[in-house]
C-alpha cells in the first residue's frame, strides 16, 4: 500500500498541473477580441508592467497581502510593491485586498497603509468575496486581475469569479505543513538571490489591535 504522503503528493501534483494550464486558458478570456496576453506569473509584484496591464484592457486589481506584499511572519516587504501600487492607482487602476489571513489587525494596517478597501478572512478560493470585491469596483470580472502567490486561493478563487490572474513568488516565509508537502506544486519560490525589504511590524500593527 502508498505511503499517504506519496498520495498526496502526487494528487496535489496532478491538481497543480491541471492549474497551470488553466492559467494560460483563463489570461485570454475576455481578450478575445485583443491581440495582447498578461503573463501567467512574475517575480513581484513591482516587476508587472502597469502600462501593459491597461493595455490587456485591465481596470480593477484584487491583491493578495500574505507573502505577495508582506511576508506571513512580517519579516519582509516585496520590493518597491507600495510605489507601484500608488503608480497604478495614478494610472487610473482600481484596488481591492482579500487576505484569508485570520489576523484582521494586519489586513486593517495594511488597508490603512495602502489605502485600499480590505476584506479578510475573505475564504479564498470561495467566489463570494471575490464578487464583493468585483460590486464594489463597479467593474465586469473581465476587467479585473487578481494578483497573488497561490494557485488554490487566489487562481482558483479569480477563475470562478471570471477575473485575470497573475501568480507573483512566494515571498520567503516559514512553511506550513501542507507547503513542506505540496508548496511547490501551488506556488513559486522567491528568486534566490532577490531584493527583499525588511519590515518592522512592531512600529505599526499596535494602534490597530
Ligand atoms: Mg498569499
Amino acid at each position: 500500500m502508498k505511503n499517504p504522503t506519496t498520495v498526496f503528493r502526487k494528487l496535489f501534483s496532478i491538481f497543480a498541473s491541471w492549474l497551470h494550464f488553466l492559467i494560460q486558458g483563463n489570461n485570454q478570456l475576455g481578450f478575445k477580441s485583443n491581440p495582447h496576453r498578461l503573463p501567467p506569473r512574475a517575480s513581484t509584484l513591482a516587476s508587472i508592467e502597469i502600462n501593459w496591464l491597461k493595455t490587456c484592457s485591465i481596470q480593477g486589481i484584487i491583491l493578495d497581502l500574505d507573502n505577495t506584499i508582506v511576508s506571513e511572519d512580517d519579516q519582509y516587504l516585496s520590493p518597491c510593491a507600495e510605489d507601484w501600487i500608488t503608480q497604478a492607482k495614478l494610472a487610473g487602476l482600481q484596488f481591492f485586498i482579500l487576505s484569508n489571513g485570520k489576523r484582521r489587525y494586519r489586513v486593517k494596517y495594511w488597508s490603512h497603509r495602502l489605502d485600499i478597501p480590505a476584506l479578510s478572512p475573505a475564504k479564498k478560493p470561495f467566489p463570494p468575496a471575490f464578487q464583493q470585491a468585483i460590486a464594489y469596483m463597479q467593474l465586469p470580472a473581465k476587467r479585473i486581475l487578481v494578483i497573488g502567490d497561490s494557485l488554490h486561493t487566489d487562481f482558483v478563487g479569480a477563475l470562478l469569479s471570471g477575473c485575470s490572474y497573475i501568480q507573483v513568488a512566494s515571498l520567503p516565509h516559514p512553511p506550513r505543513w501542507w507547503e513542506k508537502l505540496a508548496g511547490r506544486w501551488v506556488q513559486i519560490s522567491y528568486p534566490s538571490g532577490g531584493e527583499l525589504w525588511d519590515f518592522d511590524s512592531a512600529a505599526g500593527y499596535e494602534s490597530f489591535f
